[in-house]
C-alpha cells in the first residue's frame, strides 16, 4: 500500500509525498510533533501538519538563516538564536571560529529530543553536546523580554506565525529584540513565502524598519516550503550586509551559501520590492 503525507500551505495548495514510513508521531504541550521518512526529501520534520525541515534541503535554509547575517557581523562572538530545536542553524552558527557563545531558547523541548534521535545530521551540535552551545527549553518571547543589550546577533528560527510562534512576529517582540542586541548588533528571522505570505511580510518589514536603521529582505530557493522560494528579513543596527566584503568570507563549508549567493540574495523582484517599500 503507498502512503502520502499531504501539507496544507493555503487554504487551497498542498505540497503531497510519498512517505516510506512515520517514524514518529506524539503530542507535546505545544504542537504535534511527527517525523516521516520520505522518497523524495528523505526524513522530514513536521509540527502541526506543517513540514519544517528535510535531510535533502535543510543545508539551504540553515546555511542562509545563520550566515548572511554572521557574515555582515564584522566581529559575532554572543549569538541567540530563538527555536531552531531541530539543531541545523546552532550547527552552522559553531563553524564560525570566532564565536563565543550560542544560546538556544526553543520552547518544545519533544522537537530537539525526536531530531536529536531522527535527524542527526541536523542537530548533530546537540548530540555531541557542542561547548559553545547553551540550550535553554524556554519561550523566546519571554526571554526576548528580559534581555538586555547582550548579543551581537539573533536567529529567529521560528515556525509559522500561528501557535507558540505567533508572538515572534509582534511589534512589541521585534522592540525586544533591539533591546536585547549590542549597539551594533543585528538579527535576522525567517519570514515565510514571498507568494503566499505577503501581508505578513509587508506588516513585519515595516515594524522592523521603524526600529533599525538597515532593514533588508532576502531570498532563498528552497524546494520544501510553499512556492519554493522563501525569505528572511534582517533588522541590523550597524552593519550593513550589501556593504560587505565577500573576496574575505570564512571558508564555512557550505553547500549553497557563498559570497556570490551573499550579493545575489538580496535582488528582489518588483513584486517583493513592491512589497517592502
Ligand atoms: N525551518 C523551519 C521553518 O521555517 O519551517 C523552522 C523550524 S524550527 C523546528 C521552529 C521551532 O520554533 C519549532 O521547534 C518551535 O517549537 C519553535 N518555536 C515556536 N514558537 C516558539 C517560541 N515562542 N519560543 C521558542 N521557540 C519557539
Amino acid at each position: 500500500m503507498e502512503l502520502w503525507y499531504t501539507e496544507y500551505q493555503t487554504k487551497n495548495l498542498g505540497l503531497t509525498c510519498r512517505i516510506k514510513e512515520t517514524l514518529f508521531q506524539g503530542q507535546s504541550e505545544f504542537q504535534e510533533v511527527a517525523v516521516v521518512d520520505s522518497l523524495e526529501f528523505g526524513r522530514m520534520l513536521v509540527l502541526d501538519g506543517v513540514f519544517q525541515t528535510s535531510v535533502f534541503d535543510e543545508y539551504i535554509y540553515h546555511e542562509m538563516i545563520v550566515h548572511v547575517p554572521l557574515c555582515t557581523h564584522a566581529n559575532p562572538k554572543k549569538i541567540l538564536v530563538i527555536g531552531g530545536g531541530d539543531g541545523g542553524a546552532v550547527r552552522e552558527t559553531v563553524k564560525h571560529a570566532g564565536v563565543e557563545s550560542v544560546e538556544m531558547v526553543e520552547i518544545d523541548g519533544l522537537v530537539v529530543d525526536v531530531s536529536k534521535k531522527f535527524l542527526p545530521e541536523i542537530s548533530a551540535a546537540l548530540l555531541t553536546n557542542h561547548p559553545k552551545v547553551q540550550l535553554k527549553i524556554g519561550d523566546g518571547i519571554k526571554h526576548m523580554a528580559e534581555a538586555e543589550g547582550q548579543y551581537d546577533v539573533i536567529i529567529v528560527d521560528c515556525s509559522d506565525p500561528i501557535g507558540p510562534g505567533e508572538g515572534l512576529f509582534t511589534p512589541e517582540f521585534y522592540r525586544n529584540v533591539h533591546k536585547a542586541l549590542k549597539a551594533d548588533g543585528l538579527f535576522v528571522q525567517q519570514t515565510e513565502s514571498p507568494f503566499y505570505h505577503q501581508d505578513l511580510i509587508r506588516h513585519l518589514y515595516r515594524d522592523i524598519a521603524a526600529l533599525f536603521p538597515l532593514t533588508r529582505l532576502y531570498l532563498a530557493n528552497i524546494p520544501l516550503y510553499p512556492g519554493g522560494l522563501h525569505c528572511f528579513t534582517m533588522g541590523s543596527k550597524k552593519y550593513d550586509p550589501l556593504q560587505i566584503n565577500v573576496a574575505n568570507l570564512p571558508e564555512l563549508n557550505t553547500r549553497y551559501y557563498n559570497g556570490a549567493v551573499h550579493k545575489a540574495c538580496f535582488e528582489l523582484p518588483n513584486f517583493i520590492r513592491n512589497l517592502i517599500r
